[in-house]
Protein backbone atom coordinates (compact mmCIF):
# COMPACT_ATOMS: atom_id res chain seq x y z
CA UNK A 1 0.00 0.00 0.00
CA UNK A 2 1.28 3.42 -0.55
CA UNK A 3 1.91 5.57 2.20
CA UNK A 4 -1.03 7.86 1.63
CA UNK A 5 -3.89 5.29 0.93
CA UNK A 6 -4.52 4.26 4.57
CA UNK A 7 -5.87 8.18 5.21
CA UNK A 8 -7.88 8.37 1.91
CA UNK A 9 -11.82 8.36 2.30
CA UNK A 10 -12.38 3.92 1.67
CA UNK A 11 -14.57 5.05 -1.33
CA UNK A 12 -11.22 6.62 -2.80
CA UNK A 13 -9.21 5.62 -5.34
CA UNK A 14 -6.52 3.66 -3.98
CA UNK A 15 -3.68 1.58 -5.51
CA UNK A 16 -4.46 -1.50 -3.51
CA UNK A 17 -7.50 -1.96 -5.61
CA UNK A 18 -6.67 -0.24 -8.74
CA UNK A 19 -7.27 -2.38 -11.57
CA UNK A 20 -4.04 -2.03 -12.89
CA UNK A 21 -2.22 -1.48 -16.33
CA UNK A 22 -2.80 -2.63 -19.66
CA UNK A 23 0.72 -3.85 -20.01
CA UNK A 24 1.81 -5.22 -16.62
CA UNK A 25 5.04 -2.82 -15.23
CA UNK A 26 6.96 -3.08 -12.13
CA UNK A 27 5.93 -0.81 -9.30
CA UNK A 28 7.38 2.55 -8.99
CA UNK A 29 9.87 2.86 -6.18
CA UNK A 30 9.75 6.47 -4.68
CA UNK A 31 6.56 7.38 -5.99
CA UNK A 32 2.88 5.69 -6.36
CA UNK A 33 0.96 4.31 -9.24
CA UNK A 34 -0.99 7.72 -10.22
CA UNK A 35 1.94 9.68 -9.37
CA UNK A 36 3.19 8.25 -12.29
CA UNK A 37 0.01 8.21 -14.20
CA UNK A 38 0.12 12.06 -13.84
CA UNK A 39 4.71 12.65 -14.39
CA UNK A 40 3.71 10.95 -17.65
CA UNK A 41 1.45 13.23 -18.42
CA UNK A 42 3.08 15.69 -17.64
CA UNK A 43 6.19 14.45 -20.01
CA UNK A 44 3.91 13.42 -22.82
CA UNK A 45 4.07 15.27 -26.34
CA UNK A 46 0.30 16.02 -26.29
CA UNK A 47 0.72 17.86 -23.09
CA UNK A 48 3.20 19.85 -24.50
CA UNK A 49 1.25 21.07 -27.52
CA UNK A 50 -2.03 21.96 -25.48
CA UNK A 51 -0.25 25.78 -25.06
CA UNK A 52 -1.09 26.23 -28.61
CA UNK A 53 -4.47 24.71 -28.76
CA UNK A 54 -7.46 27.10 -28.56
CA UNK A 55 -10.10 27.07 -25.53
CA UNK A 56 -12.48 30.41 -26.77
CA UNK A 57 -9.89 32.44 -28.78
CA UNK A 58 -7.08 31.60 -30.67
CA UNK A 59 -3.93 31.74 -29.39
CA UNK A 60 -2.67 34.21 -31.74
CA UNK A 61 -5.44 36.84 -30.33
CA UNK A 62 -4.06 37.59 -27.29
CA UNK A 63 -1.16 36.19 -24.65
CA UNK A 64 -3.20 36.99 -21.61
CA UNK A 65 -6.09 34.59 -22.80
CA UNK A 66 -6.83 31.07 -21.81
CA UNK A 67 -5.36 28.10 -23.86
CA UNK A 68 -5.91 24.52 -23.42
CA UNK A 69 -3.15 24.68 -21.47
CA UNK A 70 -3.69 27.10 -18.88
CA UNK A 71 -7.21 25.46 -18.51
CA UNK A 72 -5.86 22.35 -17.72
CA UNK A 73 -3.85 23.53 -15.06
CA UNK A 74 -7.13 25.42 -13.94
CA UNK A 75 -8.90 22.39 -14.07
CA UNK A 76 -6.73 20.75 -11.94
CA UNK A 77 -6.73 23.45 -9.29
CA UNK A 78 -10.19 23.02 -8.85
CA UNK A 79 -10.31 19.31 -8.80
CA UNK A 80 -7.31 18.94 -6.31
CA UNK A 81 -9.82 21.40 -4.17
CA UNK A 82 -12.20 19.17 -4.15
CA UNK A 83 -10.08 15.92 -3.72
CA UNK A 84 -9.05 17.77 -0.28
CA UNK A 85 -11.99 18.61 1.07
CA UNK A 86 -13.90 14.94 0.67
CA UNK A 87 -10.73 13.21 1.10
CA UNK A 88 -10.08 11.32 -2.02
CA UNK A 89 -7.59 10.71 -4.26
CA UNK A 90 -5.75 14.26 -4.72
CA UNK A 91 -2.65 12.79 -6.84
CA UNK A 92 -5.47 10.83 -9.19
CA UNK A 93 -7.44 13.72 -9.58
CA UNK A 94 -4.73 15.73 -10.85
CA UNK A 95 -3.53 13.37 -13.31
CA UNK A 96 -6.84 13.26 -14.67
CA UNK A 97 -7.32 17.05 -15.04
CA UNK A 98 -4.04 17.19 -17.15
CA UNK A 99 -5.10 14.43 -19.37
CA UNK A 100 -8.79 15.14 -19.83
CA UNK A 101 -8.32 17.72 -22.83
CA UNK A 102 -5.02 15.85 -24.60
CA UNK A 103 -7.40 14.82 -27.62
CA UNK A 104 -8.33 18.33 -28.07
CA UNK A 105 -7.96 19.53 -32.02
CA UNK A 106 -6.56 22.88 -33.43
CA UNK A 107 -9.64 25.39 -32.61
CA UNK A 108 -11.23 24.06 -29.65
CA UNK A 109 -15.24 22.86 -30.24
CA UNK A 110 -15.24 24.32 -33.73
CA UNK A 111 -12.26 21.76 -34.62
CA UNK A 112 -13.93 18.77 -33.22
CA UNK A 113 -17.47 19.24 -34.60
CA UNK A 114 -15.61 19.48 -38.54
CA UNK A 115 -13.23 16.30 -37.83
CA UNK A 116 -16.56 14.26 -36.78
CA UNK A 117 -18.35 15.41 -39.87
CA UNK A 118 -15.17 14.73 -41.90
CA UNK A 119 -15.31 11.43 -40.15
CA UNK A 120 -18.45 10.24 -40.78
CA UNK A 121 -18.29 7.43 -43.45
CA UNK A 122 -15.09 5.91 -40.73
CA UNK A 123 -16.19 6.23 -37.19
CA UNK A 124 -16.91 9.48 -36.71
CA UNK A 125 -14.34 11.60 -34.18
CA UNK A 126 -15.51 12.15 -30.24
CA UNK A 127 -12.82 14.32 -28.26
CA UNK A 128 -13.06 12.31 -24.87
CA UNK A 129 -12.29 9.26 -26.87
CA UNK A 130 -9.30 10.62 -28.83
CA UNK A 131 -7.89 11.84 -25.24
CA UNK A 132 -7.99 8.45 -24.18
CA UNK A 133 -7.08 7.22 -28.17
CA UNK A 134 -3.66 10.06 -26.67
CA UNK A 135 -2.95 7.79 -23.86
CA UNK A 136 -3.34 4.39 -24.96
CA UNK A 137 -1.92 4.61 -28.40
CA UNK A 138 -0.85 7.99 -30.20
CA UNK A 139 1.95 8.70 -27.77
CA UNK A 140 5.24 6.72 -28.85
CA UNK A 141 7.95 7.17 -26.44
CA UNK A 142 8.23 3.82 -24.44
CA UNK A 143 9.52 1.05 -25.52
CA UNK A 144 7.33 -1.69 -24.81
CA UNK A 145 4.15 -0.23 -25.34
CA UNK A 146 2.47 2.61 -27.28
CA UNK A 147 0.89 4.88 -25.36
CA UNK A 148 1.65 5.80 -21.52
CA UNK A 149 0.19 2.66 -20.18
CA UNK A 150 -2.02 4.59 -17.88
CA UNK A 151 -3.76 3.05 -14.80
CA UNK A 152 -7.63 2.64 -15.33
CA UNK A 153 -8.46 4.92 -12.83
CA UNK A 154 -6.49 7.66 -14.47
CA UNK A 155 -8.51 6.18 -17.86
CA UNK A 156 -11.71 5.96 -16.40
CA UNK A 157 -11.57 9.58 -15.68
CA UNK A 158 -10.23 10.64 -19.05
CA UNK A 159 -13.33 9.06 -20.54
CA UNK A 160 -15.66 11.32 -19.43
CA UNK A 161 -18.52 10.29 -22.14
CA UNK A 162 -18.34 7.95 -25.42
CA UNK A 163 -21.19 6.83 -27.09
CA UNK A 164 -22.29 2.93 -27.02
CA UNK A 165 -20.79 1.88 -30.49
CA UNK A 166 -17.35 2.88 -29.18
CA UNK A 167 -17.95 1.89 -25.43
CA UNK A 168 -18.56 -1.87 -26.81
CA UNK A 169 -14.53 -1.71 -28.08
CA UNK A 170 -13.17 -0.71 -25.04
CA UNK A 171 -13.47 -3.54 -22.53
CA UNK A 172 -13.53 -3.06 -19.01
CA UNK A 173 -13.16 0.69 -19.24
CA UNK A 174 -16.78 1.21 -21.89
CA UNK A 175 -18.88 -0.74 -19.41
CA UNK A 176 -20.25 1.35 -17.86
CA UNK A 177 -21.56 3.64 -20.19
CA UNK A 178 -23.40 0.17 -21.16
CA UNK A 179 -24.27 -0.62 -18.08
CA UNK A 180 -25.29 2.83 -17.35
CA UNK A 181 -22.99 2.81 -14.13
CA UNK A 182 -20.85 5.67 -12.88
CA UNK A 183 -17.11 6.44 -12.56
CA UNK A 184 -15.26 6.42 -9.05
CA UNK A 185 -15.65 9.94 -7.49
CA UNK A 186 -12.45 11.39 -8.52
CA UNK A 187 -13.60 11.09 -12.07
CA UNK A 188 -17.25 12.74 -11.67
CA UNK A 189 -15.48 15.09 -9.17
CA UNK A 190 -13.02 16.40 -12.46
CA UNK A 191 -15.80 16.46 -14.66
CA UNK A 192 -17.52 19.31 -12.68
CA UNK A 193 -14.01 20.57 -12.08
CA UNK A 194 -13.88 20.94 -15.65
CA UNK A 195 -17.43 23.00 -16.08
CA UNK A 196 -16.34 25.03 -12.84
CA UNK A 197 -12.76 26.52 -14.91
CA UNK A 198 -14.49 26.95 -18.14
CA UNK A 199 -17.24 28.59 -17.18
CA UNK A 200 -15.84 31.45 -14.54
CA UNK A 201 -12.41 31.83 -16.89
CA UNK A 202 -14.72 32.37 -19.92
CA UNK A 203 -16.32 35.28 -18.46
CA UNK A 204 -13.23 36.06 -17.50
CA UNK A 205 -11.62 36.23 -21.17
CA UNK A 206 -15.02 37.22 -22.88
CA UNK A 207 -15.11 40.57 -21.10
CA UNK A 208 -11.68 41.16 -20.93
CA UNK A 209 -11.95 40.54 -25.21
CA UNK A 210 -15.04 43.19 -24.86
CA UNK A 211 -17.32 40.60 -26.45
CA UNK A 212 -19.63 40.79 -23.17
CA UNK A 213 -20.80 43.56 -20.86
CA UNK A 214 -20.90 43.78 -16.71
CA UNK A 215 -24.65 44.82 -17.72
CA UNK A 216 -25.34 41.61 -19.46
CA UNK A 217 -23.40 39.94 -16.31
CA UNK A 218 -25.58 41.64 -13.86
CA UNK A 219 -28.48 39.25 -15.60
CA UNK A 220 -26.68 35.78 -13.87
CA UNK A 221 -27.48 35.06 -10.14
CA UNK A 222 -24.11 33.37 -9.88
CA UNK A 223 -22.91 36.71 -10.25
CA UNK A 224 -24.42 39.31 -9.57
CA UNK A 225 -24.33 38.60 -5.62
CA UNK A 226 -20.48 38.59 -5.16
CA UNK A 227 -20.42 41.28 -7.34
CA UNK A 228 -22.46 43.27 -5.11
CA UNK A 229 -20.98 42.18 -2.39
CA UNK A 230 -17.45 43.26 -3.65
CA UNK A 231 -18.65 46.51 -4.65
CA UNK A 232 -20.17 47.47 -1.16
CA UNK A 233 -17.23 46.49 0.44
CA UNK A 234 -14.36 48.22 -1.71
CA UNK A 235 -16.41 50.60 -3.00
CA UNK A 236 -13.18 52.91 -4.95
CA UNK A 237 -11.81 49.39 -5.98
CA UNK A 238 -11.01 49.48 -9.74
CA UNK A 239 -12.53 46.81 -12.68
CA UNK A 240 -9.83 44.67 -13.25
CA UNK A 241 -9.76 43.74 -9.42
CA UNK A 242 -13.19 43.99 -9.18
CA UNK A 243 -14.23 41.28 -11.85
CA UNK A 244 -11.47 39.36 -10.38
CA UNK A 245 -12.53 39.71 -6.75
CA UNK A 246 -15.70 38.35 -8.25
CA UNK A 247 -14.78 35.75 -10.27
CA UNK A 248 -12.82 34.20 -7.38
CA UNK A 249 -16.14 34.27 -5.18
CA UNK A 250 -18.05 32.87 -7.42
CA UNK A 251 -15.53 29.81 -7.80
CA UNK A 252 -15.46 29.26 -4.01
CA UNK A 253 -19.70 29.54 -3.94
CA UNK A 254 -19.90 26.40 -6.10
CA UNK A 255 -16.84 24.40 -5.07
CA UNK A 256 -18.38 24.98 -1.42
CA UNK A 257 -21.48 23.80 -2.44
CA UNK A 258 -20.35 21.24 -4.40
CA UNK A 259 -18.40 19.83 -1.68
CA UNK A 260 -21.58 20.49 1.36
CA UNK A 261 -23.76 18.82 -0.89
CA UNK A 262 -21.38 15.47 -2.26
CA UNK A 263 -20.66 14.95 1.61
CA UNK A 264 -24.11 14.70 1.72
CA UNK A 265 -24.77 12.48 -0.32
CA UNK A 266 -22.03 10.37 0.77
CA UNK A 267 -23.60 10.08 3.80
CA UNK A 268 -26.97 8.98 2.45
CA UNK A 269 -25.26 6.42 0.74
CA UNK A 270 -22.17 5.26 2.94
CA UNK A 271 -20.29 3.45 0.39
CA UNK A 272 -17.37 1.25 1.59
CA UNK A 273 -15.68 1.34 -1.50
CA UNK A 274 -14.83 3.07 -4.96
CA UNK A 275 -16.77 0.16 -6.74
CA UNK A 276 -20.04 0.87 -4.23
CA UNK A 277 -19.82 4.32 -5.85
CA UNK A 278 -19.42 2.70 -9.36
CA UNK A 279 -22.73 0.65 -9.22
CA UNK A 280 -24.82 3.72 -8.61
CA UNK A 281 -27.20 4.81 -11.27
CA UNK A 282 -26.88 8.33 -10.95
CA UNK A 283 -24.01 10.90 -9.68
CA UNK A 284 -22.76 11.10 -6.56
CA UNK A 285 -20.48 14.30 -6.90
CA UNK A 286 -23.37 17.08 -7.94
CA UNK A 287 -24.13 20.18 -6.97
CA UNK A 288 -27.56 21.21 -4.83
CA UNK A 289 -30.53 21.99 -6.59
CA UNK A 290 -30.13 25.47 -6.40
CA UNK A 291 -26.94 26.08 -7.76
CA UNK A 292 -27.42 23.36 -10.42
CA UNK A 293 -29.66 25.78 -11.73
CA UNK A 294 -27.47 28.59 -11.39
CA UNK A 295 -24.58 26.87 -13.06
CA UNK A 296 -26.51 25.72 -15.52
CA UNK A 297 -27.88 29.75 -16.08
CA UNK A 298 -24.39 30.61 -16.57
CA UNK A 299 -23.35 28.06 -18.85
CA UNK A 300 -26.16 29.15 -21.50
CA UNK A 301 -25.91 32.89 -20.71
CA UNK A 302 -21.91 32.36 -22.13
CA UNK A 303 -23.55 29.73 -25.10
CA UNK A 304 -25.45 32.50 -26.32
CA UNK A 305 -23.75 35.49 -26.04
CA UNK A 306 -19.74 34.19 -25.61
CA UNK A 307 -19.67 31.24 -28.09
CA UNK A 308 -22.59 32.46 -29.93
CA UNK A 309 -20.52 36.24 -30.40
CA UNK A 310 -20.20 37.22 -33.75
CA UNK A 311 -16.63 37.58 -33.63
CA UNK A 312 -16.24 34.01 -32.17
CA UNK A 313 -18.56 32.69 -34.94
CA UNK A 314 -16.27 34.10 -37.47
CA UNK A 315 -13.38 32.82 -35.96
CA UNK A 316 -15.08 29.18 -35.89
CA UNK A 317 -16.25 29.36 -39.42
CA UNK A 318 -12.86 30.00 -40.22
CA UNK A 319 -11.67 26.98 -38.17
CA UNK A 320 -14.42 24.48 -39.80
CA UNK A 321 -12.78 25.53 -43.34
CA UNK A 322 -9.23 25.08 -42.33
CA UNK A 323 -9.70 21.68 -41.03
CA UNK A 324 -12.52 20.22 -43.59
CA UNK A 325 -9.92 21.39 -46.76
CA UNK A 326 -7.36 20.07 -44.62
CA UNK A 327 -8.88 16.76 -44.45
CA UNK A 328 -10.03 16.52 -47.93
CA UNK A 329 -6.67 17.13 -49.38
CA UNK A 330 -5.01 14.88 -46.98
CA UNK A 331 -7.28 12.37 -47.79
CA UNK A 332 -7.00 12.80 -51.49
CA UNK A 333 -2.98 13.09 -52.14
CA UNK A 334 -1.34 11.21 -49.20
CA UNK A 335 1.96 13.17 -50.43
CA UNK A 336 0.92 15.78 -48.94
CA UNK A 337 1.33 14.20 -45.21
CA UNK A 338 4.40 13.31 -43.69
CA UNK A 339 6.86 10.49 -45.03
CA UNK A 340 6.26 8.38 -41.64
CA UNK A 341 2.34 8.29 -42.30
CA UNK A 342 2.58 8.17 -45.91
CA UNK A 343 4.35 4.69 -45.76
CA UNK A 344 1.68 3.12 -43.12
CA UNK A 345 -0.87 4.61 -45.23
CA UNK A 346 -0.44 2.59 -48.51
CA UNK A 347 -1.26 -0.53 -47.11
CA UNK A 348 -4.22 0.42 -44.98
CA UNK A 349 -7.70 0.26 -45.42
CA UNK A 350 -10.30 3.10 -46.13
CA UNK A 351 -11.18 3.42 -42.21
CA UNK A 352 -7.54 3.23 -41.03
CA UNK A 353 -6.17 5.55 -43.47
CA UNK A 354 -9.25 7.80 -42.64
CA UNK A 355 -8.11 7.64 -38.54
CA UNK A 356 -4.63 8.38 -38.89
CA UNK A 357 -5.56 11.28 -40.92
CA UNK A 358 -7.99 12.59 -38.04
CA UNK A 359 -5.51 11.51 -35.13
CA UNK A 360 -2.70 13.89 -37.35
CA UNK A 361 -5.20 16.67 -38.02
CA UNK A 362 -6.42 16.55 -33.80
CA UNK A 363 -2.67 16.50 -32.68
CA UNK A 364 -1.91 19.89 -34.48
CA UNK A 365 -1.69 22.84 -32.47
CA UNK A 366 -3.48 26.19 -34.28
CA UNK A 367 -0.73 27.77 -35.63
CA UNK A 368 0.47 24.22 -36.85
CA UNK A 369 -3.24 23.98 -38.81
CA UNK A 370 -2.95 27.70 -39.74
CA UNK A 371 0.39 26.67 -41.46
CA UNK A 372 -0.17 23.50 -42.76
CA UNK A 373 -3.60 25.01 -44.42
CA UNK A 374 -1.62 27.93 -46.22
CA UNK A 375 0.84 25.52 -47.46
CA UNK A 376 -1.82 22.83 -49.22
CA UNK A 377 -4.61 25.07 -49.68
MG1 LIG B 1 -11.81 20.89 -20.48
Amino acid sequence: MFRHDSLLACYAAQEKSSKGRLTKESRPKNRSEFQRDRDRIIHSSAFRRLVYKTQVFVNHEGDLYRTRLTHSIEVSQIARTLAQSLNVNEVLIEAMALAHDLGHTPFGHAGQDTLNKCMQDFGGFEHNLQSLRVVDELESKYAEFNGLNLTFETREGILKHCSLKNAQHLGELGKRFIERQQPGLEAQLVNIADAIAYNHHDIDDGYRAGLITLDQLMQIDLFHEPFSKVKEKFPKINERRLMHETLRRMITNVVNDLVTNTECMLKKLNPRSIDDIRIQKTKIAKFSENINAEHLELKKFLHSNLYKHPRVVEMTNQAEIMIEKLFERYMSDYKALPEDIQDFLQEETDNARARKISDYIAGMTDRFAIAEYERLI
